[in-house]
């Protein structure tokens, strides 16, 4: 894949930019590598305060980063400003949070184990790889840069080669706000590059936001090396309705579930599994609302739904509606691209998918929602759980009975009760089974990255 800016609204290249060689490669791992050293000499206080800062600088870039994100990627421009200003309070978040986070615990009791003083110190491991996907730009990046940089750690982003310019901010961004040099670099270079990059002994460890193969492909790598991995992978959440709910605010907030950023989110619910008693209510009200939503140029602030982001991306979609239509499904709102420039594709409402069509199973990256009908709470469960992905969830009762069984029986990182799944910062993000590996945000995320450092003392 080139590395370039193709506006998905028009199909135009935009920019296209020269791969970086190996040289470039190696000067900016080297300079990694002595950031390491210098940023060890930083107190959280002083990483707190360029933290702070670069969030200013990203503020004060709001209208011109929201832009950019539309025309790398074609998300509707007021979740663009959303995305940019999240990056913001995450950023705040851990410069007030994580000396907190990682402060050193001692046992109160050291005799027990024969000390005068034994516990545990977080300490920053060295350079870790990132490699980024492009649907959430900055907010991808800088969910892992901000606590990595915050533990004392060095970060190297491999973009997504189609948001180049999205890379090339977040290149001098941390130095413009005073972090010591080389503490985060973007590295322009194509997915075939990040194996040379990993295998590096100065690279510590890796994390990677993207597909299952690309994940697998990684881990596969890091395992041979011994290095340590966060996978944040794909997902085909669920997203359940019982009898009890309030299902006019469910379906609107299924509506926003499923379309956010052109329905190519990993936490989007895909698969909406309603109680018998309440489907047909829902599929109608489901139907209408999607149906009304403008579908249009991203930079029209009334746009609900946008180009996707990658040829590709539209057409391995359509292939799944295809499938499921051929193979019987009941495609009632959406199912065809419209025959304009750019990568549209409709909000899509199916019913009626069966084991034997790819949507059963395949994750849907774009607006297409499938819709299930179920007799109780068990074939709910059963049917959410009957997939690989188990990123998160969402659960809409007001029956306390039911709202334990599904916390507990959902094979899933996350349950969002009576809502829909959202990252906050303040909260673990992450999946199990296909859809990933450790976490990130909150205490759990600053701590993936950190030697855990037993100290004891005669
Ligand atoms: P992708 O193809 O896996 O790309 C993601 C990143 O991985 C890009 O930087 C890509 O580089 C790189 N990459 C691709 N193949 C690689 C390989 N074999 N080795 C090393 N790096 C490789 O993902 P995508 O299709 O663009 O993104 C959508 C997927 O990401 C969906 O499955 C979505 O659910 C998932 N996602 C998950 C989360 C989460 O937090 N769990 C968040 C967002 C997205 P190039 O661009 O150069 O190919």
């Amino acid at each position: 894949m080139p590395i370039a800016t193709v506006n998905p609204t028009t199909g135009v290249v935009e920019r296209e930019l020269d791969a970086i060689d190996e040289a470039e490669v190696e000067r900016r791992i080297a300079a990694a590598a002595s950031a390491v050293i210098s940023l060890s000499a930083t107190s959280f206080a002083e990483r707190a305060t360029w933290m702070r800062t670069a969030a200013d600088l990203l503020e004060a870039d709001l209208e011109e980063l929201a832009r950019l994100i539309t025309v790398e990627i074609g998300r509707p421009i007021a979740q663009s400003r959303a995305e940019v200003l999240k990056c913001a309070r995450g950023m705040r978040f851990y410069a007030d949070s994580a000396e907190t986070f990682l402060a050193p615990e001692w046992l109160t009791d050291p005799s027990t184990v024969g000390a005068s003083a034994a516990g545990t110190r977080y300490e920053p491991i060295g350079v870790v790889l990132a490699v980024m996907p492009w649907n959430f730009p900055f907010w991808q990046a800088l969910r892992f840069a901000a606590p990595a940089l915050m533990a004392g750690n060095v970060g190297l982003v491999k973009h997504a080669s189609n948001v180049p310019q999205a890379a090339l901010y977040l290149d001098t961004l941390f130095e413009r706000a005073g972090f010591p040099t080389g503490s985060f670099a973007s590295l322009l270079i194509p997915a075939s590059g990040v194996e040379r990059v990993l295998r590096d002994p100065r690279i510590a460890a890796a994390t990677l936001t993207g597909s299952e193969p690309a994940g697998r492909s990684l881990a596969a790598i890091a395992g041979s090396e011994v290095k340590h991995v966060v996978l944040e992978l794909g997902g085909s959440d669920p997203f359940i309705v019982m009898p009890s709910a309030d299902v006019a605010g469910a379906v609107s907030v299924a509506v926003k579930a499923r379309t956010q950023n052109s329905g190519q989110s990993c936490i989007a619910a895909k698969r909406f599994i309603v109680h018998e008693d309440v489907y047909d209510e829902f599929l109608a009200l489901f139907k209408e609302r999607m149906a009304a939503l403008s579908v249009g140029d991203p930079l029209d602030e009334a746009t609900d739904v946008g180009p996707l982001a990658t040829e590709s991306g539209r057409d391995e979609l359509a292939a799944l509606v295809d499938d499921a239509r051929e193979k019987g499904a009941d495609v009632a709102v959406g199912g065809a691209a419209p025959d304009r420039p750019g990568w549209f594709y409709p909000p899509t409402v199916i019913a009626g998918v069966t084991s034997e069509m790819r949507l059963f199973a395949e994750e849907a990256f774009g607006p297409v929602a499938t819709v299930s009908r179920v007799a109780d709470a068990t074939e709910a469960v059963r049917l959410a759980n009957a997939t690989t992905f188990g990123l998160s969830s969402a659960v809409w009762t007001n029956d306390p009975a039911e709202e334990d069984l599904f916390v507990r029986s959902l094979g899933a990182g996350g349950v969002f009760i009576n809502g829909m799944t959202v990252s906050y910062p303040e909260l673990p993000f992450g999946g199990v089974k296909a859809s990933g590996v450790g976490r990130e945000l909150s205490a759990a995320g600053i701590r993936e990255f950190c030697n855990l450092k037993t100290v004891w003392k005669g």
